[in-house]
């Protein structure tokens, strides 16, 4: 199923493991870190700083007594001063947040010989692109796109649901959110809800008669 690449020794790849939240993706990220210690290749993890649940979430991968711990980062930047010259594969988390050189650090990486996976959200709470990962998906090698189950029908979800005091947030609340006052469920495309402005006024025309 999840699809893991193989390629010849010396060349490296990028690997985008993307979808909705709760569906997986850190899991299978790290799963894919953990099968890389056994391999043991030198591995360096990376997770975006604006994760909300970094504090109580640490994604951390072991094998035979090596641990392997994600750095927080914020910027592409960042990532790129932390590389040592000998890791060969590297793994970032929360993707979405970084910014657009995250796209041509990955092919840089990939073109030196380096296993670059990332993964992401790929759609902000709208359904619309986030950030780099249209491009990273382009780019990419190998791509896979994780569902999670929509918490209202049950169904294979591919959106992120934003809830603002237990109710849909609208289309224009901003991409990204700080201070945490928001949450988030796994939906499918039936079942997700982005009022616009528009339509309200469209509703409040129709109930007028
Ligand atoms: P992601 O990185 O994609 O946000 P995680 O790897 O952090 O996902 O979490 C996936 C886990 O979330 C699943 O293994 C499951 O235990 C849990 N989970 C919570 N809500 C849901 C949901 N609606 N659908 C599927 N899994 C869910
Ligand atoms: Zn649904």
């Amino acid at each position: 199923m999840i699809g893991e690449f193989h390629t010849p020794s010396r060349s490296g790849w990028i690997e985008v493991v993307s979808g909705v939240m709760f569906s997986g993706k850190s899991e299978e990220l790290m799963r894919r870190v953990r099968r890389s210690l056994i391999a043991k290749r030198r591995v360096q993890v990376f997770k975006s700083h604006l994760d909300a649940r970094y504090a109580g979430n640490h994604l951390v991968a072991s094998h035979d007594g090596r641990t392997i711990e994600a750095v927080p980062v914020d910027t592409a930047e960042q990532i790129s001063h932390a590389l040592l010259p000998d890791t060969q594969v590297v793994g970032v988390d929360e993707a979405q947040f970084l910014d657009a050189g995250i796209v041509d650090l990955a092919t840089m990486l990939a073109g030196r010989g380096v296993r670059v996976i990332l993964a992401g959200t790929d759609t902000d709470f709208r359904g619309e692109p986030f950030g780099p990962m249209p491009q990273l998906l382009a780019v990419a090698e190998v791509v896979d796109k994780l569902h999670a189950i929509c918490v209202l029908c049950g169904n294979p979800a591919s959106r992120n649901q934003r809830l603002i005091e237990g109710r849909p947030a609208r289309y224009d609340s901003p991409t990204i959110m700080v201070g945490g006052q928001e949450s988030y469920e796994a939906r499918c495309r039936g079942c997700h809800s982005v009022p616009r402005k528009d339509e309200d006024q469209l509703q409040l025309q129709a109930l007028r008669g």
